[in-house]
């Protein structure tokens, strides 16, 4: 694998999170870190050096927009952040206008560039981002569902008593309320979630709206969500530049609605190598189509 760059553009939580989250992994030769608060970006900068040694990782410095340009992938967590109580949709035109400004202080980024969207309402601003980028859509994803994802897989273990890591189960759609769990498509080891011995609705039901619910409960109790995100960005940045080709579901464009919302992808170096074909029920196919209605009223 060639030495790889990585640009964080949004020193806040998330970026910072996110940087440290990759340092850890020893991922990148390089990791630049940029943010309009030049002193809260200097600051972040001084106290990750500090963890380099102890993870023998990247070097890491603090950048300016034109730093992006020629980076393997681009993290944008640039952004104002939900306060308690407030919907992801309700940041929309303060963030479409961030975006903007990030996306065209970047461009023109290196035609093999990745693109990862974290600020929120995520579905909406990877749609805008990928309208203003110089390199194809499918270089320009989106977090989307995959974090909401690890937590019902997490969730479901729990309730089953089996590991994680034997659980597949997607959630689907927007990144915010109108997700929903593809319950029809989910495993546990080689047996259909729905078929698996204890399984109930009610239990299915209970998930679901604590996955819902997850990120307003932290910020409720402490102001923020960063370290599951941090966590999950890197993982797409490890996938990308080893070309893992994992399946996960990130916000991508859909033709079929003209939005971006989160579907399972074969992710890799390319970016979106592939869509995965998929089968919902008739229920999951409504919620789909309401997740798809809710993001093209505020999409423009
Ligand atoms: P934060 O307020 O801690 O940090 C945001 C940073 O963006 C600030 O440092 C600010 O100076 C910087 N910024 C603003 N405009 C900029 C610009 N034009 N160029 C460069 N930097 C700029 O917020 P946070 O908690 O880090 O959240 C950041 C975004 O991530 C929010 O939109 C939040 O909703 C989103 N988020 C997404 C997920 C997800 O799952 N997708 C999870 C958590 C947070």
């Amino acid at each position: 694998m060639k030495p790889s760059k990585i640009a964080i553009i949004g020193a806040g939580a998330v970026g910072s999170t996110t940087t440290y989250a990759i340092l850890v992994k020893n991922i990148a030769a390089e990791i630049v870190l940029i943010d309009i608060d030049q002193v809260r970006c200097t600051g972040e900068v001084l106290d990750l050096s500090d963890a380099l040694s102890f993870h023998r990782s990247s070097s890491i410095r603090i950048g300016l927009a034109d730093d992006a340009k020629d980076a393997d992938i681009i993290v944008i967590a640039a952004g104002i952040p939900q306060k308690q109580g407030q919907s992801r949709v309700e940041l929309v035109n303060k963030n479409r206008d961030i975006i903007t400004s990030v996306m065209k202080s970047i461009t023109p980024v290196k035609p093999d560039a990745i693109i990862i969207m974290v600020t929120n309402p995520v579905d909406v601003m990877t749609l805008h981002a990928q309208r203003l980028a110089n390199i194809p859509h499918t270089q320009v994803i989106g977090s989307g569902t995959m974090l909401d994802s690890k937590r019902v897989g997490v969730m479901l273990a729990e309730a089953l008593d089996v590991s994680e890591r034997s659980v597949n189960a997607y959630i689907l759609g927007e990144h915010g309320d109108t997700q929903f769990p593809a319950w029809s498509l989910a495993y546990v080891g080689c047996v259909p979630l729905l078929e698996y011995p204890g399984i109930d609705q009610k239990t299915l039901d209970t998930i679901a709206e604590s996955v819902r619910n997850k990120a307003y409960e932290i910020i409720k109790c402490k102001g923020a969500t960063f370290f599951g995100i941090a966590s999950c960005v890197a993982a797409l940045c490890e996938c990308i530049l080893f070309n893992q080709r994992l399946i996960v579901p990130v916000s991508t464009y859909i033709e079929k609605f003209d939005v971006c919302l989160s579907m399972p992808i074969v992710l890799g170096t390319r970016g979106i190598d592939r869509r995965v074909k998929i089968s919902l029920n008739d229920e999951e196919k409504k919620l789909l189509e309401i997740s798809a209605q809710t993001l093209k009223a505020v999409s423009n």
